[in-house]
């Protein structure tokens, strides 16, 4: 099988004034294609930080990170943001929506973004709201919409792109056990059906149920 995702003697280090964190420290993991990962590991352990790093929002300190072989790190700034729209879809787990556009304006976002027509893609956009169950929602705003229905947005617009890999941090952290499960069962369809690499971050071993293996991180290392 090949490696989507392989990642070698990572380290990232923040410096806060004079002060220099060591958040990660020699992270080495690989994700084989279609895999569904949880990432677990204490608070302030360093998983989000990992996460934006294999989405390329930052950058490493050190180490390498190969998407689909290729090293991001030694990317331009111009085709890490590139890489970035294309191979990768971010989900948060306060959605960050755009509170004043419509559903539809918000998945279609980063086509926008992308300077692509969006008018193209009428048809991509009912395929994917029809996914993850909003066709009937189009032209409402988040504020009208429920925590569940707010985070299954942010599932679409993550694919939009049609991105190989979902990144996703604490994705029901913010939500009730019942749309915890329905989002979730979501993920699982994507995976399944779509065949797309997910890696959630989660506290929660009920959520972790959902995917095929946990990646532990502790005080900035992979633990077995
Ligand atoms: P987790 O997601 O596991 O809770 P994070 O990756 O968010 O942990 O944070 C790990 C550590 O890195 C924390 O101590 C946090 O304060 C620090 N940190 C994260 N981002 C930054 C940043 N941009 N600047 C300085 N320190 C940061
Ligand atoms: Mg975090």
């Amino acid at each position: 099988m090949e490696n989507i995702i392989e990642v070698k003697d990572l380290n990232k280090t923040f410096l806060l004034g004079e002060l220099t964190v060591d958040v990660l420290k020699g992270i080495n993991m690989s994700v084989e294609k279609g895999e569904f990962i949880t990432i677990m590991g204490p608070s302030g352990s360093g998983k989000s930080t990992l996460l934006y790093l294999l989405g390329g929002l930052d950058k490493p300190t050190t180490g390498k990170i190969l998407i689909k072989g290729q090293d991001i790190s030694a990317l331009s700034d111009e085709e890490q943001s590139i890489m970035r729209r294309r191979e990768v879809g971010f989900v948060f787990q306060f959605y960050n929506l755009v509170p004043n556009l419509t559903v539809e304006d918000n998945v279609m976002l980063p086509l926008l973004l992308d300077g692509k027509k969006i008018s193209k893609y009428s048809d991509k956009l009912d395929e994917i709201l029809d996914v993850v169950e909003l066709s009937d929602r189009k032209k409402h705003t988040p504020r009208e919409l429920s925590g569940g229905q707010q985070q299954r947005v942010a599932i679409a617009r993550a694919l939009i792109n049609e991105p190989d890999i979902i990144l996703a941090d604490e994705p029901t952290g913010n939500l009730d056990s019942k749309t915890t499960e329905e989002v979730m069962n979501l993920f699982q369809k994507i995976n399944r059906e779509k065949g797309k690499t997910i890696l959630q971050v989660s506290h929660s071993l009920e959520t972790a149920k959902y995917g095929n293996r946990i990646i532990n991180v502790k005080d900035g290392r992979v633990w077995e």
